[in-house]
């Protein structure tokens, strides 16, 4: 089969094995989203697992074989949550296989993705899609759609509460979204006027632009001036600069929460005063859990989850589709669709 292989940090399209298991169902990729995480893997930040590794967290398409007992058959369309937990331990037991402590693969982290024409997923990974969600937007749901409703869930947020949403990206369009459809006032945090448009049609009330790379320090003042001097109830991050996680926590309301979401290679450095005066909360949430997918999927069936995407690619142009992704011209996500 075709795929896009990574080996010292670049992609090649090549040819590799279509994927034969028994125990795991093959699914005929029809559509793969390139994610930030991408440039991770090829900036060397994440070493790829073995060579002629292939890429691709983020997968849906339509099933070319199952085990025998699978809850799923040749044909269905599919949506492939990417993590494999062990099914044993007390996070996978509890739900939260997404923090298992001895999981078995990440599907385009630990094992081959969807940066291909076919993956390999255990059958239970593999949720049905209904007819209104198109491979592209669930691809997209399957990283980005269930983080966001993950992100969401663990802050426990309620109608009527503020939160900021620092990032409009793939993640940020999602979160916006969700905290608007469960009720909150949102306010965006945006890095050029020309992702305005986009975080008001996700639903943002307000969206905040920051002028140049120092436009951080002043964020704590403008949501106060847009909260009558509370602050946020709430503020996700999805940037992960040291300088906006410190924004952003300075933002907070009393016994406000700060969700760490998105991460560089900046650590966070805050004074403990700064927290406890307030009795700030910090909390984090790594991707989702496959019931985070299956809400996602739910979510953008009812129409309450749009999908932004930017360009779809043929397979042999992800090299284009990750170059702007770098420039940061994407709107959205790009996608690979076969
Ligand atoms: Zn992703
Ligand atoms: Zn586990």
């Amino acid at each position: 089969m075709k795929a896009v292989l990574l080996n010292d940090q670049a992609l090649t399209i090549g040819e590799l094995p279509a994927p034969e298991r028994d125990d795991w169902a093959v699914v005929d990729v029809k559509a793969a989203g390139v994610c930030g995480s991408e440039l991770h893997f090829l900036d060397g930040m994440i070493p790829p697992p073995f060579e002629d590794f292939v890429l691709g967290h983020e997968i849906a398409g339509v099933v070319a074989s199952a085990p025998a007992d699978a809850k799923v058959v040749v044909g269905d369309r599919v949506a492939v949550y990417n993590f494999v937990g062990c099914g044993q331990c007390e996070s996978c037991r509890t739900g939260h296989e997404s923090i298992c402590t001895d999981p078995v693969a990440q599907l385009g982290w630990t094992a081959n993705g969807g940066f291909a024409e076919q993956v390999a997923a255990p059958a239970a990974n593999l949720i049905k899609l209904p007819e209104s969600v198109s491979f592209e937007a669930a691809s997209v749901l399957a990283c980005s759609g269930m983080t966001a409703v993950h992100a969401a869930r663990l802050a426990e947020v309620s109608f009527g509460q503020t939160a900021i949403v620092d990032g409009v990206g793939g993640v940020g369009l999602m979160v916006i979204q969700v905290l608007a459809h469960a009720g909150l006032r949102v306010i965006a945090v945006a890095d050029s006027e020309s992702r305005v448009g986009l975080a008001t049609e996700a639903g943002a009330a307000e969206t905040v632009v920051l002028e140049g790379g120092d436009g951080y320090e002043g964020l704590p003042d403008r949501i106060r001036e847009l909260t009558d001097g509370r602050g946020s109830d709430y503020f996700f991050e999805l940037v992960g600069t040291e300088a906006s996680m410190k924004a952003g926590i300075g933002s907070l309301a009393r016994r406000g929460l700060a969700v760490l979401v998105g991460y560089t290679e900046d650590d966070l450095r805050v004074h403990p005063i700064d927290l406890i005066l307030g009795e700030a909360r910090i909390a984090s949430s790594v991707a989702a859990s496959r019931h985070d997918l299956e809400t996602a999927i739910a979510l953008a069936a009812e129409g309450h989850l749009s999908v932004a995407i930017d360009t779809v690619y043929p397979l042999d142009q992800v090299e284009t589709a990750i170059a702007r992704l770098r420039a940061r011209e994407v709107k959205g996500r790009n996608v690979i669709a076969f």
